[in-house]
């Protein structure tokens, strides 16, 4: 009895003690968990639909190696700025590009399509401290961009309370709904003044520029090299990397080129123009994959 009475009182000390810890304490403990969104098209080299189709006959397997090396990068990077865990979430088409071999094995893997909104953001959610995005490309209908396109590629434009939004944007908006900042993007120089342009100064590292519909672009390996050192610095940095948000309610304007079936609650406005409104960004994104 007289021990078990000792026991309490400890207890009752240690309760207290963990009262009074500080929020800092609370990060210190939980870490610094890093989220990577990797799309293909972005990737150094890839210039075709057939670099990124798992069905035609391009050099899908080869890419999906870099695909894995540039995750690789931006793991190390990652571990290197203090990261203590990493979610990496294949972001491409099945969602089953990686080869879950090829990868870091201090990282996990997110993989295969999901359901509900988040798509190539599954997983996200408040605990994270930074996102990073590889292998990312322009929206449809950018000018001097490689493999630019919105989504399923039937998408004309998305914006969301007067924005139009690549596929980063909408991206970058679903990790700032918990209060997690992007702090990196890879891909191409037109991905990257895009996401900057939204976002503000990001680090980032475009690996290849377009040139009359040709990629003109960094060896794989320099890319790495990139990657791995703008990862770095830029959760190092990452105090200083804004959430991307927009005030709602949201209101999404969604052109495409062929008409889904309308989702309930949208408006056609005209022949494949069709509104949405909701007080719930999440609400907006299920209206979004249900029409593009
Ligand atoms: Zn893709």
């Amino acid at each position: 009895m007289k021990r078990l009475q000792s026991f309490s009182h400890a207890a009752i000390a240690l309760m207290g003690a963990a009262a009074i810890s500080t929020a800092a304490d609370a990060q210190q403990s939980r870490g610094l968990k890093v989220f990577i969104s990797v799309d293909m098209e972005g990737l150094a080299g890839v210039v075709t639909a057939g670099d990124v189709s798992s069905t035609a006959n391009g050099d899908y397997q080869y890419f999906r190696k870099i695909m894995a090396a540039e995750t690789n990068a931006a793991i190390e990077g990652a571990y290197r700025a203090g990261a203590t865990d990493v979610l990496v979430r294949d972001s491409h088409g099945s969602k089953e590009n990686i080869l879950p071999g090829d990868l870091d094995p201090r990282a996990r893997l997110l993989r295969g399509a999901s359901t509900g909104p988040k798509n190539m953001m599954e997983g996200i959610d408040s605990t994270f401290d930074a996102v990073v995005f590889v292998g990312y490309h322009a929206k449809a209908g950018t000018p001097n961009a490689i493999l630019e396109h919105t989504s399923t590629g039937n998408v004309v434009d998305i914006s969301i309370n007067g924005v139009s939004l690549p596929e980063g944007g909408y991206n970058a908006l679903v990790a700032g709904l918990v209060g997690v900042p992007v702090v990196f993007v890879a891909g191409d120089r037109a991905v990257v003044q895009q996401i900057r342009g939204l976002l503000g100064p990001i680090g980032a590292v475009a690996v290849k520029e377009e040139i009359n519909d040709a990629s003109n672009g960094m060896s794989p390996k320099q890319a790495q090299d990139e990657i791995r050192k703008g990862v770095e610095q830029a959760i190092r940095n990452r105090a200083h990397a804004k959430l991307y948000k927009l005030a709602g309610p949201y209101s999404m304007v969604l052109k495409v080129k062929q008409e889904r079936p309308i989702y309930p609650g949208a408006t056609r406005v005209q022949q494949g123009e069709f509104t949405f409104n909701s007080p719930d960004l999440l609400e907006i994104l299920n209206a979004f994959n249900a029409m593009k």
